[in-house]
């Protein structure tokens, strides 16, 4: 046998190794629902493989043994499953895969010296946590179809070893040196109290083996062994259901709400969904993991199906089990397939009955989700539209009367006379609260929502109309406001009065505005910049150029306010002097500060700097 190697861990899983002994060790009998799941995925993927590949299996069913020895104070966890190459065992136990673990752990150490253990549950320590109760570690192991067994040995300090080892046939054994203070891990009953706590929905066996007096070997079966999913509801207890949902996700919250179903007829299948409570630490990043579990026949065939789960519905996990779908089924083949369309449909249709009695039911909960994912659900507005009335009735918004309201509260406190359901879209409500868009429509009583997501102009589009009543945008140039024979007839006196000043206005403007019209919006502003019918918003033009995309300037009505002061003044001095120099000067600062009203940068910084000081100064004057 050659001398054994010793490689330094990558810098992240020194990091991560020290944070999880420091932060999870009041809760460190987690290492076996870690370490007994790895174990379960194990075999889960060995017998994936031998679908292709039955030489693989014999005869034995594959199971996995928890062996504690507390003599030589060990505890050795074994199991059959798919194994692990030399170079497996360099890469998965010595390097973290997951991209962005780099800034998740720099978060994590601003934190100081014991950040909060459900940070470090968030990001799945999984076998790393053995180091909670053992202060040496092996790991032997042999990849199914190979003849070689490597054994992986660590202290947890920065480095480990790997040397040749031997293993009878394909599987992994880790031994834990126990802690001095963690050898109660060897008493039978703590065993069997951790394995019934934690892992009684492994739906492979887990044996207790230990010897007796006179040196034979007992084993014991200590778990039930089916897939939880394949018992009946009554007789899966919560408890269960957050198990199983751990081992999925690894979060270290439970799920705040899950739904178990059997679909029959031409087809069947049964699911488990969860709607977590807090988003993975890279739920942003475009390789998160998401999606369910696939299994087919309770053979486990794919992590993370994002053919059964619409993007819009991608903070959903848990497990999908097929009864016909065949078991060789490849990413490829699902992507097509009329089965896996018929699953999703019914997939999103629990989903969204799962969403439906959480806010139902437990508001506070729902409320959490939706500040939390609310964004990436209002994506269906758009991509799903046959379930539109759904998604509508869980959107949650906040308004100039509150903070989470749904649109059914909206409506049913809508004052008699109002038609449509308004909002205003922008970068964050504080800037939203000054618009003088709404000023018409808060004197009127009117309430508007406040649409702050990147995603909301696209889920308005999408939504368009809710209980009948049309989504207006306070900045349309149509507000649908019904007014008065009085106000119709005053608008129309106010508009003649100001003809010669609006006159003024456009001659200064020009092609910069499509049009110039007296309001019947404003109330104490004195101009303001609305979007004419089917025009793009002043947010969306933003948001297109911020990501570079091609926008066409959009040419926009500017608005002047009849009853403002400024309008009777300006209207006196271009009767004065209808070629006055001033006026040009105040028209293209009135423009310039509706520009910046709507969050919009002025055209030219240089002029507009130079207008206001000529005009300061005359004023000071
Ligand atoms: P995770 O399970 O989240 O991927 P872990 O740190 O628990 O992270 O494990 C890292 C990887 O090591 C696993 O993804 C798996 O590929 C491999 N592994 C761990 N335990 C076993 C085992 N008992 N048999 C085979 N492979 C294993």
């Amino acid at each position: 046998m050659s001398t054994p190697e010793t490689h330094g861990f990558q810098a992240e899983v020194a990091q991560i190794l020290k944070l999880v002994v420091h932060s999870l060790y009041s809760n460190r009998e987690i290492f076996l629902r870690e370490l007994v799941s790895n174990a379960s995925d194990a075999i889960d993927k060995l017998k994936f493989k031998a679908i292709s590949d039955k030489s693989l299996l014999n005869d034995a069913v594959p199971g996995i043994r928890l062996i504690p020895n507390s003599d030589a104070k060990t505890l050795t966890l074994w199991d059959d499953g798919v194994g692990m190459t030399r170079d497996e065992l360099v890469k998965n136990l010595g390097t973290i895969a997951h991209s962005g673990t780099q800034k998740f752990i720099e978060e994590l150490s601003a934190r100081g010296e014991r950040p909060d253990a459900k940070l470090i549950g968030q990001f799945g320590v999984g076998f790393y946590s053995a180091f909670l109760v053992a202060d040496r570690v092996e790991v032997t192991s042999r990849a199914a179809g190979s003849p070689e067994a490597w054994r992986w040995t660590s202290e947890a300090k920065d480095t480990f070893e790997i040397a040749e080892a031997e293993l009878p046939s394909h599987g992994t054994q880790i031994v834990l040196h126990l802690k001095a203070d963690a050898t109660d891990y060897t008493n039978e009953w703590t065993i069997k109290d951790l394995v019934r706590r934690y892992s009684d929905f492994v739906s492979h066996p887990i044996e207790l083996e230990q010897k007796d007096a006179e040196g034979e070997v007992h084993r014991e079966r200590i778990n039930e062994a089916t897939a939880l999913w394949t018992r009946a509801k009554s007789e899966i207890t919560e408890e269960q259901y957050q198990d199983l949902y751990k081992h999925l996700t690894h979060d270290y919250d439970p799920a705040l709400a899950h739904t178990h179903f059997t679909i029959e007829g031409t087809q069947m299948f049964t699911g488990v969904l969860y709607l977590p409570k807090r988003a993975p630490f890279d739920l942003y990043n475009r390789d998160h993991r998401r999606g369910v579990r696939l299994y087919v026949k309770r053979v486990f065939i794919l992590d993370d199906c994002k053919d059964l789960v619409p993007e819009w519905l991608r903070f959903v996990r848990g497990i999908v089990d097929s009864d016909d779908l065949p078991l060789n089924v490849s990413r490829e083949l699902l992507q097509d397939s009329r089965i896996t369309r018929t699953i999703r449909k019914q997939v999103v249709k629990k989903s969204l009955d799962l969403l439906e009695e959480l806010a139902r039911d437990k508001a506070d909960d729902y409320k959490t989700l939706w500040t939390t994912f609310g964004a990436v659900l209002k994506e269906g507005l758009h991509y799903e539209p046959e379930h539109k009335d759904r998604i509508a009735k869980l959107c949650r918004f906040a308004s100039t009367r509150g903070e989470h309201v749904s649109l059914e509260e909206y409506v049913a406190r809508m004052p008699e006379g109002q038609k449509a359901i308004y909002y205003i879209t922008g970068e964050s409500r504080r800037a939203l609260e000054g618009s003088p868009f709404l000023e018409a429509l808060v004197k009127r009583g009117y309430e508007v929502i406040f649409l702050t997501d990147t995603v909301d102009e696209w889920a308005v589009e999408g939504m368009r109309e809710f209980d009948g009543k049309s989504l207006v945008s306070a900045t349309a140039s149509d507000l649908s406001i019904e007014a008065t024979e009085e106000e119709k007839a005053k608008t129309e006196e106010k508009a003649g009065a100001l003809s010669g000043l609006v006159g003024a206005f456009k001659a200064v403007l020009g092609d910069t505005v499509s049009d110039v019209q007296i309001s019947a919006r404003l109330t104490d502003s004195p101009v303001c910049l609305v979007v004419p019918e089917g025009g793009l918003s002043a947010h969306m033009e933003r948001l297109l150029r911020a990501h570079d995309r091609e926008s066409p300037k959009q040419k926009r009505v500017l608005e002047i306010n009849p009853d403002h002061t400024l309008m009777a003044r300006l209207r006196a001095l271009h009767e004065r002097d209808p070629g006055s120099a001033d006026l040009v000067d105040f028209v293209e600062t009135l423009y310039d500060q509706a520009l910046i009203t709507e969050g919009s940068p002025v055209t030219d910084p240089q002029r507009f700097a130079k207008r206001m000081t000529r005009l300061l100064e005359a004023a000071a004057a």
